[in-house]
């Protein structure tokens, strides 16, 4: 990109240019998954909203491919490009709480952690994703799973209203009252549909200690303990999540199974709704311990840091058979060498399902659960054999998946990705909408709906 054009970017830009050429451009140009490894033809940092107005423009005189970055945490790489313009939020940070009113304005390239520590410092909580440097724009726009997410439900359905800066350069709202059919679709779809760089939040009350930890046993009591998960999920209450793991590598064990909680009622409660699941015995490890929420926000900052590779695939599913766990358990032993690799499934329904699958455009609140298979290693001679290994372990699970996949987990790029995301219905209603909010499909990095 020649300097001339650079200037024209320069008119009523005041935020960071990186070039290829800068000494800042390896660092600026990472994201979270190593796996990804793209260079882009300029990276820009906005710090307003008309800098936000004036680096698209830019971009569209330009004819550049556009990538749009908050937290980087993006599985398949969609917040940068080869060649194109990464717009990068992350000088657009910060959160202001109304404890009045129980509501938090959020910056666009804000993180999870800040949204979590100002809401703390009031005593509320908006329910968001459970590592804190994912960034609050792209789990937000694909929906939010948590581990308040029974109680509270998904994090888009604590949302009140998005601005964005649409393909044209417009700053639009949406919100129930301004623009409501696109403020369904950022529900679920919202990197389709333009630059979100504020979003506001309702916050719910939420003070005290949660009890949160994980009892792991040997791999042979699999079935045992998914008998147990199931009860747990059935019984336990709304303010109980709950996680049944199978894993192996990372700290070296030997293959496991695990169930995680977090109970958010008081530690006398989740002791009574959790004695069931510790009198299992012979565990190998039982963590479960009253802690601060924000401690447990942060519990998993480390293990999952930037810089690894990364595969995942997911499903959500109607049941969770002894025949798929007994299957999963196999398939533990095949995890490459060298690799760390698990299932994961989370108890689904309660709040999530009590808002109407049609009032947004996120597709799978019936499912009874979500699942996961998920790797990490760091030698790039693994790479194929622990891709092929999370496409195996979650192609067991199709005989027992329901409706939808969550847009934020799905990796894998195509034509027909997004309409199997979000069902025939919905997805026809997303295509009215990219038409009308971005017919010539500025914004295609992510899971696109073309319009
Ligand atoms: C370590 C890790 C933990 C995770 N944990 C959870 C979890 O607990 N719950 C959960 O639901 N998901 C979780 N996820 C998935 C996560 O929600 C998605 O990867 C999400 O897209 C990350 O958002 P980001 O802003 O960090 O990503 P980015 O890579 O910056 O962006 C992701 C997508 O959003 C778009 N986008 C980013 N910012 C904006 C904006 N301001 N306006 C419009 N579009 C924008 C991008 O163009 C891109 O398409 C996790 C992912 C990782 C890697």
């Amino acid at each position: 990109m020649g300097l001339d054009e650079l200037a024209k970017l320069s008119e009523g830009f005041a935020g960071e240019v990186v070039r290829p050429a800068d000494p800042a451009y390896d660092a600026a140009r990472a994201v979270w998954n190593s796996m990804i490894d793209r260079r882009p033809g300029l990276i820009v940092r906005p710090t307003s909203a008309d800098d936000v107005v004036a680096a698209l423009r830019f971009a569209r005189a330009q004819e550049l491919v556009v990538a749009v970055r908050c937290g980087g945490h993006s599985i398949p790489g969609f917040s940068t490009c080869d060649g194109g313009i990464v717009i990068d939020l992350s000088l657009m940070r910060g959160v202001e709480v109304d404890p009045e009113r129980c509501i938090a304005r959020v910056r666009g390239g804000s993180l999870l952690a800040e949204l979590d520590d100002a809401a703390q410092a009031h005593r509320l909580v908006c329910p968001v994703g459970v590592v804190s440097h994912t960034g609050v724009a792209g789990l937000t726009l694909g929906g939010g799973m948590g581990r308040l997410q029974r109680k509270l439900g998904l994090t888009i359905d604590s949302l009140l209203a998005v601005d964005l800066v649409t393909a044209d350069g417009q700053v639009v709202r949406a919100s129930e009252d301004e623009n409501p059919e696109l403020f369904w679709g950022m529900r679920g779809a919202g990197a389709n549909f333009g630059i979100v760089t504020s979003f506001e939040f309702r916050l719910h009350p939420f003070e005290g200690l949660v009890t949160h930890g994980t009892v792991t046993h040997p791999i042979e009591r699999a079935e045992q303990l998914a008998e147990r998960y199931r009860e747990l999920v059935e019984e336990g209450p709304d303010e109980l999540w709950t996680s049944f793991g199978l894993a192996v590598g990372g700290d070296a064990r030997g293959p496991v199974a695990s169930v995680s909680v977090l109970h958010s009622g008081s530690p006398a409660e989740a002791e009574r709704h959790l004695a069931g699941l510790r009198a299992l015995g012979d565990q190998l490890e039982d963590s479960i311990e009253p802690k601060a929420y924000l401690a447990s926000q942060r519990l998993f900052d480390a293990p999952m840091e930037w810089g690894q590779r990364f595969a995942m695939k997911s499903s959500f599913l109607a049941s969770l058979p002894e025949p798929l766990v007994r299957e999963w358990a196999d398939q533990i032993s095949r995890v490459p060498k060298g690799a760390e690799g698990g299932f994961s499934v989370w108890a689904w329904g309660r709040a999530i399902a009590s808002v109407p699958e049609q009032d947004t455009a996120f597709t799978g609140r019936d499912a009874a659960f979500w699942a996961g298979a998920e790797i990490v290693w760091n030698d790039s001679g693994l790479d194929d054999a622990c891709r092929d290994w999370a496409r195996a372990g979650i192609a067991t699970a199709a005989p027992h998946a329901s409706l939808g996949r969550y847009v934020n987990d799905v990796t894998e790029v195509g034509s027909d990705v997004a309409r199997m995301i979000y069902g025939d219905a919905k997805y026809g209603r997303l295509v009215a909408l990219k038409r009308e909010w971005d017919p010539e499909n500025v914004f295609r990095l992510n899971q696109n709906i073309t319009p």
